[in-house]
């Protein structure tokens, strides 16, 4: 596709002519990182910005550029970059002694406005990333149930080493994981029923995040939990990005009650935790003061930074009626792209639900990963860039996260920006569709 070809690299050398100090910086950092990277989501071609300084819900590069930020730190990052509140509570936690080899009584207020706030949680354990959840879930599920195969969905990421674009990785922790296609009623149902005596778990996002902020079809969802009921197989939602929508997640907008949730990114007011939970009558396993329990073991599980930022996150930034505010707010936002987009006859589509937004290449919301056309991904990088040069931030793989110090003037940025896309492009999007 020589024009599209010819697009991206004329995109790719205006960038690189903005951005002489970032250019810089990734050649050196070349030396002591492989490819000057530690974290491969955020490598992309011609080279990724390095950021010098955040604020608010804005991003400052080392060039001196200024940025709308929707990456939000692939939405860790709801309460911008300089949360007064939680930075407070961060630093009297400093001032109070870190790394204490202790229980403190962070962990147990953060467990409480977890439980209080998720419907399918009775009891928490937290340890230190999204990926150390989702292994501690399965893990407890195969302990649980005595059995050892784990269903999964095709284009899923449960985290670096539990991921599942394009099928299995070669990062991936050897369980034995099962693929299905996500939204797949019947034939998910058909394999449950297969093979519903072998199987330990069903791990599903109930919006598939990095497949392309999908929505898991309500229906799907119902059939997913009747089906693990019927062959005591449990359930796992993966909630660590969609916990964030309204008041309760998911599980607590479609009355959808998993056995274990993971949780992870914003929980911890910004710093690295993770967290799973469910039952007490599950989570009992874990209770050290009975006898034959299983140990769960985590040196930073709770440390006191995370631990108190995400106390103050939840209880005072991000309480339940606020998180209920901007799920609506963000999700007029949401659909206002779709009238934008619907308005110019462009093929282009906000997927997603509040404020988990991905643009996608066609005219119609996308219910399965496979319904994403090779075109569709081929014009992503085109979209970046030039949204990027537009001073908006945004995911490579077109990943739009709203966060809370955002307000209409950085809608309407990312708004303009995606219209003066949409305009300059509509022809050359029209034909990668068509090719
Ligand atoms: N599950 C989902 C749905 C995620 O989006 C992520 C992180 N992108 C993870 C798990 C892993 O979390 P972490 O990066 O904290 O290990």
């Amino acid at each position: 596709m020589e024009s599209l070809n010819h697009a991206i690299e004329s995109a790719r050398s205006r960038y690189a002519s903005a951005n002489p100090l970032s250019q810089a910086a990734d050649t050196k950092a070349q030396r002591y990182l492989p490819g000057g990277n530690t974290r491969t989501v955020l490598h992309y071609d011609p080279f990724p910005l390095t950021m010098a300084a955040g604020e608010g819900a804005e991003l400052t590069d080392l060039d001196g550029h200024r940025y709308v930020d929707f990456v939000g730190e692939y939405s860790a990052a709801l309460f911008g970059h300089t949360n007064e509140v939680i930075k407070s509570a961060i630093c009297k936690a400093l001032d109070t002694g870190i790394a204490m080899g202790a229980p403190t009584n962070y962990e147990r207020e953060l467990a409480g406005l977890l439980c209080e706030r998720f419907p399918s949680l009775e009891q928490v354990r937290f340890c230190n990333s999204g990926t150390e959840a989702n292994l501690m879930a399965l893990s407890t599920a195969r302990v649980v149930t005595g059995r050892d195969k784990l269903l999964v969905f095709k284009e899923a990421y449960h985290g670096g080493v539990i991921k599942f674009p394009g099928g299995h990785c070669a990062l991936n922790v050897p369980f034995e994981f099962v693929l299905a296609d996500y939204n797949d009623i019947e034939g998910t149902a058909e394999l449950i029923d297969q093979m519903g005596d072998q199987l330990a778990a069903v791990l599903i996002e109930p919006i598939l995040g990095a497949g392309g902020n999908i929505r898991g079809d309500r229906k799907f969802l119902e059939m997913l939990r009747q089906k693990t009921r019927e062959f005591g197989i449990l359930l796992i939602f993966d909630e660590i990005k969609t916990a964030r929508l309204g008041s309760a997640g998911v599980q607590g907008m479609q009355g959808i009650a998993p056995d274990l949730t993971t949780l992870g990114k914003f929980i911890g007011g910004g710093l690295p935790t993770g967290a799973f939970g469910g039952s007490a009558e599950l989570m009992a396993q874990f209770n050290p003061k009975l006898p034959g329990a299983l140990a769960h073991a985590g040196t930073f599980n709770n440390n006191v930074c995370s631990m108190a930022a995400g106390c103050a996150a939840l209880s005072k930034v991000y309480t339940p009626q606020r998180a209920a505010e901007f799920f609506d707010w963000s999700e007029a936002f949401r659909l206002s792209l779709n009238e934008m987009f619907a308005a110019k006859a462009v093929p282009m589509y906000a997927n997603g639900s509040g404020s988990m937004i991905a643009i996608h290449f066609s005219t119609e919301p996308t219910r399965r990963p496979s319904d994403i056309s090779a075109g569709c991904q081929s014009l992503r990088p085109l979209l970046h860039l030039e949204l990027l040069l537009d001073g908006v931030l945004a995911c490579k793989r077109g990943d739009l996260f709203l966060s809370l110090p955002m307000d209409g003037t950085h809608l309407s940025k990312a708004r303009l920006a995606l219209e003066r896309f949409a305009d300059r492009y509509k022809p050359l999007i029209e034909q990668v569709l068509q090719a």
